[in-house]
């Protein structure tokens, strides 16, 4: 055999091998290839969705008040004017200074829903015990994070999820809604699998949703929230538009 036909044959070898591994990946490996790392940085087409000023470019209603490049969470949810279906985001958030007497989830309580319909929760977990699956980042009511890796209150901590939309077919869901949570730069949630909404959730449906960042009781600053759709139906509303 020459030399040139041996080198032919290793490249279809390769070619075939590769090609089997692509065919039986499955959904949940599929997942993987496309998950939001930490430190990563802000690709050119992410869509920043709080630049540190202008709230209402993106969110509504945008009453939080914005205090040194944060917007502070109060009064009631907010969330953005566009719609997504899987994407990646990215977010920061940093805890109230609260005295002993604000325990369990009456301490420093917001969250994140994904597409409207799934809370990430975000609570002061540093010392401080709840029940199970509603600590810091955990899926609501769904599963705890894998680990607990919450700051003190006053430093900021950093949310990077890549969320995959429930699948549906001819009206009725196929797949369920899945989610990946690096937390503070550590896997805490890896390809969680959410059977249906969280509570306070709006109801599935096959059509993209927004972020909703939730007020509970307690005034939580965001800031540095930018996202990058990855499939699915995206639907963007400017300022203009959404009036
Ligand atoms: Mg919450």
């Amino acid at each position: 055999m020459s030399h040139s036909s041996r080198k032919a044959r290793a490249f279809l070898a390769f070619v075939a091998v590769v090609g089997l591994g692509f065919a039986v990946r499955g959904a949940d490996d599929a997942h993987k290839n496309d998950v939001l790392k930490p430190g990563a940085e802000k690709p050119a087409h992410a869509i920043v969705l709080f630049d540190g000023a202008d709230e209402e470019a993106h969110w509504t209603p945008a009453n939080w008040p914005v205090k040194n490049g944060a917007m502070v969470s109060e009064k009631q949810d907010i969330s953005t004017r566009d719609k997504f279906t899987d994407y990646q985001l990215h977010l920061e958030f940093n805890e109230p200074k609260l005295g002993p007497e604000f325990k369990s989830q009456d301490r420093g309580n917001s969250g994140v829903y994904q597409q409207g319909r799934y809370e990430i929760q975000v609570l002061d977990s540093y010392h401080n015990d709840t029940y199970a699956k509603g600590g810091c980042a955990a899926v609501y009511g769904v599963k705890d994070p894998l680990k607990n890796m919450a700051k003190p209150p006053g430093e900021w901590q950093t949310y990077d999820i890549t969320f995959h939309a429930a699948k549906f077919k001819e009206g009725k869901k196929v797949e369920n809604a899945h989610v990946t949570l690096y937390w503070n730069g550590e896997l805490v949630q890896d390809n969680t699998e959410i059977p249906g909404p969280t509570g306070g959730g709006q109801p599935e449906a096959d059509a993209p949703g927004p972020i909703r960042l939730q007020y509970h009781n307690h005034s939580v600053r965001f800031r540095n929230l930018w996202i990058v759709p990855i499939g699915g139906k995206t639907e963007l509303a400017t300022k203009d538009e959404a009036k």
